[in-house]
């Protein structure tokens, strides 16, 4: 099968011809349609994630077709599953224990610690798989198997915030503003300053302002959803969120945090993270989206131009998301 495959953290992707990998005990062997591209994968790539056991094919926004069942699994009756980052989790650490599967001690995840979707096929532990609703196209599916799984996880972690603000606005929060939306919530979009087709494509998703994320918000908000890596946007959402409001940082990775003063977080803010997903949180959140639907943003690129798209990525040259087709 052909694959994208990180040969060493830093280093471009190489296009190999690798044996299709045979589905062990508890596993499937999926046909790859569409794989997402995800800000994760990026920092796996660039080696900002310590834990990478290279060589290692990324991705983890998988569509695909159930080709064939390991030992001990049946065939699953939809044709068509989605695999997620949440790739295996132990069952016996105390964070599994409590249903917080996503902190599991041992976790592996999909194109990190096991192999992902940049390519023609994947295994796939069967019990991590998840339903895709049928009304999304393959591609469409794709940036709801983690941006908008994420998006959803972080959402929730929010609160009841009507005035919702999302700094950086990409693939989750695309998503997430529809989510927010729907509702009945107002959505403040900060992007980078001088980006305006990113604060142009807020607008246009129904969000009620959008301007650069090191200005001033312009009401103050009950929350902030920070999905840029950027760490200098926590003292800013800190900022910006009224007395009592929360700032949720929903991604892997973020530079430092710069020093700030006592006074924004004062008055009962908080910050908290959102750390990767549990099967509980994808079979709702794939729930959700078939019964209202959301309108996936992507733009479709060939397998092989997987370290294009992933430089698209870096350059912030990307408008929802992009996936990628063997
Ligand atoms: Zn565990
Ligand atoms: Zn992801």
């Amino acid at each position: 099968m052909r694959a994208m495959l990180l040969t060493r953290a830093g280093a471009p992707l190489q296009a190999t011809d690798l044996p299709i990998p045979e589905p062990g005990p508890g596993q499937l062997l999926l046909r790859v349609r569409a794989c997402g591209i995800c800000r994760t994968d990026l920092h796996i790539v660039d080696g900002e994630l310590p834990g990478l056991s290279a060589p290692r094919i990324p991705g983890h926004e998988i569509v695909a077709e159930v080709v064939a069942a390991g030992p001990g699994v049946k065939m699953p009756k939809a044709a068509r599953l989605g695999v997620p980052w949440l790739g295996w989790t132990c069952g016996e650490c105390e964070h599994c224990r409590a249903g917080r599967e996503n902190l599991c001690d041992a976790a592996r995840f999909t194109g990190w610690q096991l192999d992902g979707g940049y390519a023609e096929y994947v295994v796939a532990d069967q019990r991590y798989c998840m339903p895709i609703p049928d009304r999304y196209s393959d591609t469409e599916a794709a940036p709801l198997l983690c941006a908008g799984l994420i998006g959803h996880r972080a959402l929730k972690a929010a609160g009841e915030a009507q005035r919702l603000g999302l700094y950086g606005f990409g693939a989750a929060a695309h998503i997430v503003a529809q989510l927010a939306h729907k509702e009945g919530r107002e959505v403040y979009a900060f992007v980078r300053r001088g980006d305006e087709p990113a604060a142009e494509f807020a607008r246009q998703l129904g969000c009620a302002w959008a301007g650069p994320s090191d200005g001033p918000a312009p009401v103050p908000l009950d929350a902030a959803i920070i999905f840029a890596p950027v760490g200098a946007l926590v003292p800013a959402a800190l900022a910006a969120v009224r007395k009592g409001g929360r700032v949720v940082c929903a991604g892997i990775h973020m530079s430092d945090i710069p020093a700030f003063p006592y006074a924004l977080l004062w008055g009962e803010r908080s910050v908290c993270s959102v750390a990767n997903l549990t099967r509980r949180d994808g079979l709702e959140f794939m729930e959700l989206a078939g019964r209202s639907p959301l309108d996936t943003s992507v733009e479709v690129m060939p397998l092989a131009s997987a370290n294009e798209a992933l430089g698209r990525l870096r350059r912030g040259a990307v408008r929802g998301a992009l996936v990628l087709v063997p």
